[in-house]
């Protein structure tokens, strides 16, 4: 019998390992390696939430188990947050408070899904959406979209893909890898559909205050109502308030998921760190000035991205109106010779460009879409612009 459970060990090693193991281990051999691979703000967490835990440290209240479903405060003031945001109703008990937005994605799975059931699944997808689908026994179906749409999937491919054992559809806007923003009019198309077919949706909200420009993002149930009932919304602290090392998530739905999914979570990991949790409170009922400070340099990183990345021969950048990341087709560029190398795949490229630029990239191998590369422009603005110039003295090599 193996050592390590077939359900387990069938969890497959992301792609962004071995850019990612080989970056650090440039750059602890003294390589000044510029890191496009990190997808979490390079802001410091807002002193007042930080203020908010160093006083919970000292309350003997938060030394104690509390609630597996969270705070009672943090839950209702989560409620408020997604009235005040996304104009979606909701009661604290249809908030499930998780360690982080990707407890929030296990949990949902895991509580939706029979084996065999089937989960519809846009492509360019971030990566841990198939493993979790996989590890609930359901089978991720994939729907590949490109540039040519800015990554955003249409109802009718949506239908093309459903069969009847179809049970969800996971909906991410904005969107990790792409930065791509659905607007509000195929959103509540998408919404109507799924209702139509009885299909659930889990909706990754957790980028919903970084859209930029025109763009505006809305949330599926608030458009749909009538999708409440099916429909589990995840969110988290981590991008909004510069707080990924906190992990402090939520799920919120209909309240017998929700109960079914707090007892998963009291057999799993019971309660989220109160200390962590008092800080979200503070986050979550605060305002959003900080964030709207972040998405202003966001912004100028956003396009200074596009504009050097499409200025790239063989390189093609839709402007993604979202998140932090800018996902760029590299197909152009494979086969060709560069540097006495010719890269056949998105991996082989991203490999080169670090051992000869010296920067880091995530290969859209990762996220179901080989022949990209994903940059996150979470970074300062003036590494940000020399590594993509380093990036472009290497590419225009390409012969
Ligand atoms: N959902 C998406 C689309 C993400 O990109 C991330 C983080 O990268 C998460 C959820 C989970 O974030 P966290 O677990 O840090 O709250």
């Amino acid at each position: 019998r193996p050592r390590v459970s077939a359900r387990i060990g069938g969890i497959s090693e992301s792609a962004t390992l071995a850019v990612d193991s080989k970056a650090k281990a440039l750059k602890a051999a003294g390589r000044p390696v510029i890191g496009f691979g990190a997808g979490e703000p390079d802001f410091p967490t807002p002193e007042p939430i930080v203020e908010a835990a160093v006083a919970a440290c000292t309350d003997p209240r938060n030394h104690r188990y509390s609630p597996a479903s969270g705070l009672p405060e943090l839950r209702e003031a989560i409620a408020a947050k997604t009235r005040r945001d996304s104009a979606f109703t909701v009661d604290a008990g249809q908030v499930l408070v998780t360690n982080g937005g990707k407890q929030a994605v296990y949990q949902a799975f895991q509580t939706l899904l029979d084996p065999g059931d089937e989960v519809l699944l846009p492509a360019p997808y971030w990566t841990t959406y198939p493993e979790s689908i996989e590890l609930a026994g359901g089978v991720p179906a994939v729907i590949p979209t490109d540039e040519t749409t800015g990554y955003r999937v249409s109802v009718e491919q949506l239908e093309a893909a459903r069969t009847p054992r179809t049970k969800v559809l996971l909906f991410n806007s904005p969107a990790n890898p792409t930065g791509a923003v659905y607007p509000p009019e195929q959103i509540e198309a998408i919404g109507r559909w799924a209702v139509q077919h009885g299909i659930w949706v889990i909706t990754d909200e957790i980028y919903e205050h970084l859209v930029y420009g025109s763009a505006r993002n809305v949330s599926m149930p608030a458009v749909v109502p009538e999708l409440a009932d099916t429909c589990i919304v995840l969110n988290g602290v981590a991008k909004t308030y510069a707080m990924t090392g906190w992990r402090v998530g939520w799920m919120i739905g209909p309240t017998d998921v929700i109960k079914a999914a707090t007892n998963l979570q009291s057999h799993l990991s019971s309660n989220v760190a109160n200390v962590a949790q008092r800080a979200a409170l503070e986050a979550v009922s605060g305002p959003l000035d900080a964030v709207a400070e972040m998405r202003s340099a966001f912004d100028r990183r956003r396009r200074t991205t596009v504009e050097l990345l499409s200025a790239i021969p063989g390189v093609r950048c839709p402007e993604p109106e979202g998140a932090f990341y800018a996902y760029p087709s590299v197909q152009d560029l494979l086969g060709k010779e560069i540097r006495g190398q010719r890269p056949e795949t998105s991996v082989d490229l991203a490999a080169l460009v670090l051992e000869e630029a010296e920067v880091a990239v995530v290969p859209g191998e990762a996220f179901g879409t080989p022949g990209y590369f994903r940059l996150s422009y979470a970074l300062g603005d003036e590494d940000l612009a020399t590594g993509i110039n380093r990036m472009a003295e290497l590419l225009s090599e390409a012969t």
